[in-house]
């Protein structure tokens, strides 16, 4: 255990996290050359292609250090986008140590400082990495001096490398090893183990990736589910290195997978202990902090065939990603489904994505919407997340909106463009602080307004310099309006939105003439209305088609007429037909989508 250094990395989306795990994989030879696929850590495709760490991830390496002993070292990559920073609580709590990795060209950015901050509150000892030295306009001094003043760390021991080149990569481990402490616990004591992660593999059933904490877990032994109290026999056990490797026992301090026949797939929730069966202690580790979705919306499946596929496809996903909300839902419009509770729009994407690739699931998804607290005229109150759900104007008192606190971290000559960016999102300042040359900005902005696109907007209007931290801060009262669409005079409650008073008449007619666009031509004229409080503010009609598509093959070119048919069919695949109209499933999402 002495050997032992358990430690995660912190940093923001491309300061290099991914690349410099890897460099450490290959200086400790855990995979060979031909198996060092570049970024072997983002195993996921979706990772690959967006180019983000969505899952942490366990690697244990052997290093040989300078002084020739050998020493494990168990490291997690951690995600660095906003949406995922509950995945960075994860696994701080299985670590001694922290390595802050910071671009030294870009500098600090606001995520690197909040995640920073839990990692100085768990009593992690960190480690600043300036990276990407090699770059010619890297300022790894002057990135140092806003270590200090923005996280408020000492930086005397940090280490200046390039991943790329590899040039200090040595230095790191080094530091590792002689700065972080071992992990603490006793060999001696019953079993006792952390769940980080808990995932669905499809044919090895539950997997789970612990940190041991007490004792030893031995293949072939008995543990229990400590919330459960339910027994399991231990299959199999191993650690990644990344790649997945049986061992026949797992030591006090050490991080690795457990497949224990869970096969109920709640049955190893992130954050549970797990001991030994026969363990007296009803003592069970501290676990993580429930976290609440900030957006919901409705999710659909085109096919109704593929229902039940779907629930399973959520219930699996739920297993270890403990932030993903699901509840059945039916909607006139659209039939049953779920509606799902996400932290953010990347988080909501993602989970889509994987429902269509790992499961083969075409689904629809409604507008997300923040949760509204309605207090009606009864003095009840309402958590309002289904738009459609919204009361008659005649019971209700008061409504109030999330306001989410941000912290916008943005170099000085940004200002002008981020500040008129925040008031034009109803945005209210609170404060302001001068480092040098970034600013640190405070706002109070409705969340609503934080989860559309102001992400995308402000890496935009800031050059992708600005960056944004935000958490729930309180309700405040507003003054929504509910706007309904209907189509040939029928409701459909599934496209219903809550739009804040002075955005609501823009918007109805901006989503009419989407509409227009997006809903293909039918036999018969389709009338499209948006209406607020019973009053119709826009409306448009799309004229009935004039001719049969396959009236332009006349003549009869039979594989031309078959070309056709088969594209018309390929269109209507991901349609939805309601009543007798088929509407392409871009109309549930994009209707508030800035294009
Ligand atoms: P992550 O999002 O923090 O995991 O960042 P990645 O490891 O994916 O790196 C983001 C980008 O920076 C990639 O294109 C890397 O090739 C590049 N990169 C990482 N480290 C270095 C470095 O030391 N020097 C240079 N020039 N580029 C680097
Ligand atoms: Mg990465």
């Amino acid at each position: 255990m002495k050997r032992i250094r358990n430690f995660c990395i912190i940093a923001h989306i491309d300061h290099g996290k991914s690349t410099i795990s890897d460099r450490f994989i290959q200086l400790c030879g855990g995979l060979s050359e031909r198996e060092m696929s570049s970024q072997v850590l983002d195993s996921m495709d979706l990772e690959k292609e967006r180019g983000i760490t969505i899952k942490a991830q366990s690697v244990t390496i052997n290093y040989i250090s300078n002084k020739n002993k050998e020493y494990q070292l168990n490291f997690i990559d951690t995600p660095g986008h906003v949406d995922f920073s509950y995945e960075v609580s994860r696994s701080l709590s299985a670590c001694e140590g922290a390595l802050l990795i910071v671009d030294s060209v870009q500098g600090v950015e606001a995520q690197t400082v909040s995640n920073c901050h839990k990692a100085l509150d768990m009593n992690l000892t960190i480690i600043p990495v300036l990276n990407k030295i090699d770059l010619p306009n890297s300022n790894p001094k002057k990135v140092e001096k806003d270590i200090e003043k923005l996280v408020g760390i000492s930086v005397k021991n940090s280490i200046h490398c390039s991943a790329k080149t590899g040039k200090g990569i040595k230095n790191v481990l080094e530091q590792i090893i002689r700065d972080i402490s071992a992990p603490n616990g006793n060999i001696n004591n019953d079993f006792q183990a952390l769940i980080i992660d808990s995932w669905f593999d499809n044919y090895l059933g539950v997997v789970s990736l612990i940190c041991v904490k007490n004792g030893i877990l031995k293949e072939k032994s008995k543990i229990k589910v400590m919330s459960t109290n339910k027994t399991y026999y231990v299959e199999k056990i191993g650690i990644f290195t990344p790649k997945r490797v049986y061992k026949n026992s797992l030591k006090c301090g050490e991080i690795g997978w457990i497949i224990c026949g869970i096969r109920n797939i709640i049955g190893a929730p992130v954050g549970d202990t797990l001991a030994s069966v026969n363990s007296v202690s009803e003592y069970a580790l501290p676990g993580f902090k429930k976290i609440k979705p900030n957006i919901y919306a409705g999710l659909f499946t085109i096919n109704t065939n593929q229902f039940d596929i779907f629930r399973n496809a959520l219930e699996k996903l739920s297993l270890n990603d403990s932030s993903l909300f699901y509840e059945p839902e039916s909607s006139m419009s659209l039939g049953f489904g779920f509606r799902c509770g996400f932290l953010g729009i990347l988080h909501m994407e993602i989970i889509q994505a994987r429902l269509e690739r790992e499961y083969n699931i075409e689904i629809i998804s409604t507008q997300p919407t923040v949760v509204y607290k309605i207090i009606k005229t009864n003095n009840d109150i309402l958590f309002l997340d289904t738009p459609s759900q919204f009361p008659t104007a005649n019971l209700i008192k008061e409504i109030q909106e999330p306001i989410a606190k941000c912290k916008i971290l943005l170099p000085k000559k940004y200002l002008g463009n981020i500040l008129s960016l925040c008031s034009e999102k109803r945005g209210v300042q609170t404060d302001v602080t001068y480092y040098g040359n970034q600013i640190m900005l405070h706002y109070s902005i409705p969340m609503s307004e934080i989860i559309l696109n102001f992400f995308d907007q402000l890496k935009s209007q800031s050059s992708g310099y600005a960056s944004l931290e935000y958490n729930f801060e309180s309700y405040k009262t507003s003054n929504m309006k509910l706007l309904d669409i209907l189509i040939n005079y029928k409701k459909i409650d599934s496209l219903s939105l809550i739009i804040h008073k002075t955005q609501v008449m823009i918007q109805a007619r901006i989503i009419i003439e989407k509409m227009k666009k997006l809903i293909p031509r039918h036999q018969f004229d389709i009338v499209i209305q948006a209406i607020i409080e019973k009053k119709i503010v826009a409306k448009s009609t799309i004229k009935q088609l004039r001719k049969n598509v396959l009236a332009k093959c006349y003549g009869g070119d039979v594989t031309r007429k078959k070309k056709l048919l088969k594209k018309q069919k390929l269109g209507k695949k991901k349609m939805k037909k309601i009543g007798n109209i088929n509407i392409p499933k871009e109309v549930f999402l994009s209707i508030l989508k800035k294009s």
